[in-house]
């Protein structure tokens, strides 16, 4: 179940639990600007609802999990996940509330590094372009680099230097080749 709590100055807080990962969306209204800032953290499941606090530092989310107790710092637009437990001295509770759902157009927290799954052809048009063998097709001019007829040497006739086998004009003497 998300929490959502104002935290003042024009500040929004969302929490949410998915998981293992406590689900942090910051969001602000000023000079009539919607912003959002969102962080994942891995904290383990909540035992209890998250504790937030107005303090003189910042706002302090405390978050009890299987794992332990973890302490969110927000100090303006941003936000610190600090093991440290923080101090309460002086400080102000505040109620987070049950919501129904995170705000819609936060942006999904950063996910481990999934391993790069195989390129599919890009095509646009009459473009096609393939990263996996580096070919492309722009309607009828093809290219195509790492197949093998591509990257064949030739020499020149004229004086021996080396020329690439599309090159027009030798490199070295200017021979016209084929
Ligand atoms: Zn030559």
């Amino acid at each position: 179940m998300p929490y959502v709590c104002e935290i003042g100055t024009g500040q929004t807080l969302y929490l949410d639990n998915q998981g293992t990962q406590t689900l942090v969306t910051l969001s602000s209204s000023s000079a009539g600007q919607q912003q959002q800032a969102s962080s994942g953290y891995q904290t383990g499941t909540w035992n209890t609802s998250p504790q937030v606090y107005r303090t003189s530092q910042g706002v302090i989310i405390k978050i009890t999990t299987e794992q332990g107790e973890y302490n969110l710092l927000i100090q303006g637009s941003s936000m610190m996940m600090t093991p440290e437990r923080l101090s309460l001295e002086n400080s102000q509770p505040l109620q987070p509330l049950p919501v129904e759902k995170m705000p819609v157009n936060s942006m999904p927290p950063m996910k481990p590094m999934q391993p790069m799954k195989p390129m599919q052809p890009l095509k646009m048009g009459n473009m096609e372009m393939n990263l996996n063998k580096m070919e492309m097709k722009m309607g009828d001019m093809e290219l195509k680099m790492g197949s093998p007829s591509a990257n064949i040497r030739n020499f020149c006739s004229q004086c021996g230097a080396k020329v690439n086998s599309n090159d027009r004009f030798c490199g070295n003497c200017g021979h016209a080749l084929n």
